[in-house]
């Protein structure tokens, strides 16, 4: 049974409690989230993951994705990208390989790291049918099917599945006559390509009874996949992203009907003030299912720096609601991470995450316990308070005598130096702790 079901019949499972353990609330609050599909949690008897819930009144969760893809194949490197990102606060991790043998990494990448492992089983079933018969487009759909199933017999967590692609969608996008950025999603594209050759319906949104039985027995999170997201700003909330959205919503209600954990997707890259109306048309028509914000990239024109792009988008949308974020990396649209663009994306997107939780859960204590130890010149306690103790520490290190209690930023004129003790007694006043 999936959790969803166990929670309908009351059960408080041990994941349960420890969602509400970590998360710090009541367990039948959130048993009654689960319940009613607004909380998932992502798990499968086959693998034993790190337990998070994703979704309302919960810490925004954020994943990184890595994997290889056709031109660069590097093992060692994807592990060690995984590593990385569960060190640096990632929730989960999504592998997307689409090069070399992609279950031995994907079952490498299992093996070293303790967060739930998320996938898109439309790239290895495309990336295997342009090996062995030379052409997505001639992917035979059971091997869709066996994918899925195999994946979830590994102790997948979560998938992207691109059910809301149909004919109907198609006929939209060529209807409006434009799309600056084209299609970005690969799945999306690939998908696409896969209907026009055929001339058939795109068997995930034809047969989305059968994705639901294959994920509910090994209790699998249904993330329903973003194939017409906007892959530039004046594409954004067009007629086809829109489209898809409502047909993912339905599934969504339809999924969690049947006993399925399952999410929503959004897009892409959003004008900041597109943002909140892209999560309230999300949030509303899917019944608050939990929404997994991919970026949100603000602006197109800074390639190189879009985890800040992103991080600006990623910090609004939590702070409307979303529950689950995926990072983006300094390479997005330049080409595969390395290990040093996992670390920045990550870091970007966990101070998005907590800038949103401050605002979405009045998570504020951590801001103002660093604020009291800078201006006490704390210094220990401000790295122990950063987000990246490390980095904080060395810059530190590196321009200042560490005898000194300020820094070398006003040197001899430190105004935390010129007034310490002032502000004591009105903290004192005003604290509780
Ligand atoms: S020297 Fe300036 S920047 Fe450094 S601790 Fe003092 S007030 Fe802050």
């Amino acid at each position: 049974m999936t959790q969803i079901e166990r929670a309908l019949m009351g059960e408080i499972t041990e994941e349960v409690k420890a969602v509400a353990a970590s998360e710090k609330v009541d367990v039948n609050l959130i048993l009654r989230r689960v319940a009613s599909g607004k909380i998932v949690i992502p798990s499968n008897a086959k693998r034993k993951v790190k337990t998070i819930g994703i979704g309302k009144g919960l810490k925004t969760k954020v994943n990184a994705s890595i994997g290889t893809s056709t031109d660069i194949i590097e093992l060692a490197m994807e592990i060690e990208k995984a590593q990385l990102a569960e060190k640096y606060g990632a929730d989960t991790i999504m592998d997307l390989s689409v090069g070399g043998s992609i279950t031995d990494i994907r079952r490498a990448v299992m093996d070293s790291v303790a967060l739930p492992l998320g996938t898109v089983p439309l790239y290895e079933a495309f990336a295997v049918a342009a090996e062995k018969y030379g052409s997505i487009t001639k992917m035979p759909e059971e091997l869709l099917w066996e994918t899925m199933e195999r994946q979830c017999e590994e102790g997948v967590s979560f998938m992207a599945v691109h059910c809301g692609i149909n004919r109907l969608t198609l006929e939209v996008l060529k209807n409006q006559h434009y799309r600056y950025g084209g299609l970005v999603s690969k799945g999306g594209a690939c998908m696409v390509a896969w209907m026009q050759y055929n001339d058939k319906e795109n068997p995930l949104y034809a047969n989305f009874d059968r994705v639901v039985d294959i994920l509910k027995r090994h209790d699998v999170v249904l993330s329903l996949g973003n194939g017409f997201r906007a892959g530039a700003i004046h594409d954004a909330t067009d007629r086809v992203q829109i489209q898809e959205l409502i047909v993912n919503c339905e599934f969504a209600e339809r999924g969690r009907g049947m006993g399925c954990q399952t999410m929503v997707e959004g897009p892409g890259h959003i004008p900041i003030n597109e943002i909140e109306a892209n999560i309230i048309l999300a949030k509303k028509m899917s019944g608050e299912a939990p929404f997994y914000m991919l970026g949100p990239i603000t602006t197109d024109i800074a390639p190189g720096y879009d985890h800040i792009t992103s991080a600006v988008g990623a910090a609004l949308s939590a702070s409307y609601g979303v529950d689950f974020l995926c990072y983006v990396t300094p390479a997005e649209h330049l080409g595969l991470p390395f290990t040093e663009d996992v670390r920045e994306g990550v870091i970007a997107a966990r101070i998005a995450a907590h800038i949103g939780d401050m605002v979405k859960l009045s998570d504020t204590d951590r801001d103002k316990n660093i604020g009291k130890a800078r201006r006490n010149m704390d210094w220990k306690t401000q790295f122990d308070l950063a987000i990246d103790p490390e980095r904080a520490c060395a810059i530190r290190n590196k321009r200042n005598n560490n005898e000194e209690r300020s820094c070398t930023m006003c040197g001899k004129f430190c105004a935390n130096d010129m007034l310490k003790g002032m502000f004591e007694k009105h903290t004192k006043g005003t604290d509780k702790d």
